[in-house]
């Protein structure tokens, strides 16, 4: 069974993912970029059944009508990203213990990354 795990900066929220990860990109959205003040989040979801969150619990933010954020109120690292009613969470992978497990294979919203920031996401497939 593979299994990822991960926690915020200080190592209160602390999460356990043991799903089949899928989908690591970037986001450049102007989202992302307010929410962690950095130009590009890095991503990955796991089914959420498959992940456990076991130390504290993390706080949410609602940044959109279908969409909650979240994050550690102790540090304030933002962890994750939840759609209402999905079955994938949406793990920060900035977060993750071992961030050279997972390769961002592309970027959404680039229309939307600042000009000076250069992105590349690896095609695994080609
Ligand atoms: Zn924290
Ligand atoms: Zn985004």
């Amino acid at each position: 069974m593979t299994e990822y795990t991960g926690s915020c900066l200080c190592g209160n929220i602390r999460y356990r993912a043991t799903g089949e990860p899928t989908f690591p990109h970037f986001c450049t959205c102007h989202m992302c970029q307010r929410w962690s003040g950095a130009p590009v989040v890095s991503w990955v979801d796991f089914p959420l059944a498959s992940v456990v969150f076991d130390g504290g619990s993390p706080t949410l933010h609602r940044t959109c009508e279908t969409t909650q954020r979240g994050f550690c109120s102790v540090c304030g690292s933002g962890v994750f990203a939840l759609d209402d009613g999905s079955e994938w969470i949406s793990i920060a992978m900035g977060t993750l213990d071992d961030p050279d497990r997972l390769v961002p294979e592309a970027q959404s919203f680039p229309e939307s990354a600042p000009t000076w920031l250069k992105v590349e996401a690896v095609d695994v497939n080609s």
